[in-house]
């Protein structure tokens, strides 16, 4: 295939202005070798931090803590003397101008452009259920997951003191792909183990936590037989995975599958969201072809048709190789950045550019402590579960960390977390507000009206909640069952 890119040249200055969108994966790494070249690098970031999102989860479960996981972005390029950092966020682009613009009002002209803003959640144009399942996409949605999972046993354990009786400790997880179950898993491992000695009033081990997925399978981009060990190790921890369900509503205090009449109902204490994905809206903003994602389709230099000196990096990218799409996973976001900023080199230096190639190394989720699904694409081919499968994970994760000081931490954290079943990180830091708790405990509103009530940041308002009025509409004989100590 002749790409737009073989049919004409950038004007390339003897000292280019490359302006990197965006610190993720894609951006840091295109960052990283661009500071090394004879080029100007300007890095924007509406963040001042890079986070390495396949822990975030263990952020959500108070595993670690979220600078456990992050970086400031002008530290881990501090000793890039041809780059500046920006915290701002890009709200334009203009490509036949060649500027961006950034919310602060300023502009920014480039000679090359590094597009590597990432994707979001995307709740399939539900957007109302954004504030009763938070997604994981960010170290403010981990806290606020982290806020609501730990405010959750808080609340129950309250209420049982007050009144023997305390709502059924469900955790609803609404997507099986691996963010989905790498929660799950957590969830019950937290419950079952971390904190089981920490209440006096509930039993914490008693949680229930349901994993739905619209589709035919668990991780569904998985070989099919690692989909079924992933299946029966989630069996072994306790969490109940549901297939072919797919959720039509969520409401505080209980989630919906399937149309009626034969809807089913689940009571959910908290709803966390892991389902859908969609590009950074600067895909679409640029007026190019996308996909059905809104990620900007590329050719094998990771140009937009035209735009030349436009490349377009990691879960914003739509790339195909041998006719089957890219993933959006680390690995290719970081390698399509490295080689975005090896392609502007090679016009510097006048040589052909080489076409994108993702060396695909294979996938991995874990599934709570000692439990993990592997398939091993390099250095051989293999599919692993269980305990292998764990230590693997962990070791690539924390070889992948960024910075040596996070490698570090992450490693002893983990080692001492995991033979002390420590506390980790459970801290409840926002507002005291639990979206539910009304539906579920009706009658009694403990910690969410005094003066504990906190200014929060936290992504639920308050106002959102049900009243007390349509609690006893909406749920006339609700379930609250005694737990087992409450009652003993
Ligand atoms: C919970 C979770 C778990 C995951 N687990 C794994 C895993 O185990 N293995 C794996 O390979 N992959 C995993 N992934 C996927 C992986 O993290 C992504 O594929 C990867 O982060 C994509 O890199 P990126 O550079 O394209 O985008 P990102 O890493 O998302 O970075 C995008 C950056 O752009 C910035 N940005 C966005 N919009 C703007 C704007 N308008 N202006 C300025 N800045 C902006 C953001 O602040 C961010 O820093 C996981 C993802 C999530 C969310």
């Amino acid at each position: 295939m002749t790409s737009t890119n073989e049919q004409s040249a950038v004007k390339t200055p003897a000292r280019p202005r490359v302006v990197v969108l965006g610190a993720g994966f894609a951006g840091l790494n295109a960052a990283l070798a661009l500071g090394d070249m004879a080029v100007d690098v300007t890095v924007i970031d509406r963040r001042n931090h890079h986070t390495f999102q396949p822990l975030l989860y263990q952020v959500a479960v108070g595993v670690l803590s979220p600078a456990d996981i992050s970086k400031p972005i002008r530290t881990v390029l501090r000793h890039k003397k041809n780059t500046e950092v920006l915290m701002d966020e890009v709200v334009g682009i203009d490509t036949a101008q060649q500027y961006v613009q950034l919310r602060s009002n300023a502009k920014i002209d480039y000679d090359y452009l590094v597009l590597g803003t990432g994707s979001t959640h995307s709740y399939f144009g539900n957007d109302s259920w954004a504030k009763l399942a938070p997604g994981l996409k960010t170290l403010e949605d981990a806290r606020e997951m982290r806020r609501r999972i730990m405010l959750a046993y808080e609340l129950a354990e309250r209420e049982a003191v007050e009144t023997g009786l305390h709502p059924p400790l469900n955790f609803v997880i609404v997507g099986g792909g691996p963010t989905g179950v790498e929660l799950a898993g957590a969830i019950r491992d937290i419950a079952s183990l971390y904190m089981r000695e920490d209440y006096r009033h509930i039993d914490t081990t008693k949680s229930r936590v349901l994993l739905i997925e619209g589709g035919p399978h668990i991780l569904p981009s998985y070989p099919a037989d690692l989909q079924k060990k992933a299946v029966e190790q989630l069996n072994e921890l306790g969490v109940e995975s549901l297939t072919s369900k797919v959720v039509t509503d969520i409401q505080p205090g209980y989630v919906i599958v399937g149309k009626a009449p034969n809807s089913e109902r689940f009571e959910s204490l908290v709803t966390l969201w892991a389902a859908g994905v969609q590009a950074s809206p600067l895909g679409k903003m640029l007026g190019l072809p996308v996909n059905r994602r809104g990620a900007v389709t590329v050719d094998q230099y990771l140009n937009p048709p035209g735009l030349r000196n436009v490349f377009i990096c990691g879960d914003l990218a739509d790339v195909t190789e041998n006719g089957k799409p890219i993933p959006g996973v680390a690995q290719p976001a970081m390698q399509m950045g490295t080689q975005a900023a090896h392609m502007i080199e090679a016009d510097m230096e006048g040589r052909p550019r080489k076409p994108f190639h993702y060396f695909d190394k294979g996938d991995m989720a874990t599934i709570g402590r000692n439990r993990a699904v592997a398939d091993v694409k390099w250095p051989f081919n293999a599919h692993w579960s269980g305990f292998i499968a764990w230590v693997t994970w962990l070791t690539v994760h924390i070889f992948f960390l960024v910075g040596f000081r996070n490698r570090i931490l992450v490693m002893v954290q983990w080692a001492w977390t995991y033979l002390t079943l420590g506390h980790g990180a459970r801290l409840i830091m926002g507002n005291q507000r639990l979206p539910g708790w009304n539906a579920l405990a009706p009658g009694r509103i403990p910690l969410q009206q005094g003066p504990l009530d906190l200014a929060s940041p936290a992504h639920f308002d308050p106002a959102d909640d049900l009243s007390p009025q349509q609690v006893a509409t909406q749920l006339p004989n609700p379930d609250r069952k005694a737990s087992q100590k409450a009652s003993a």
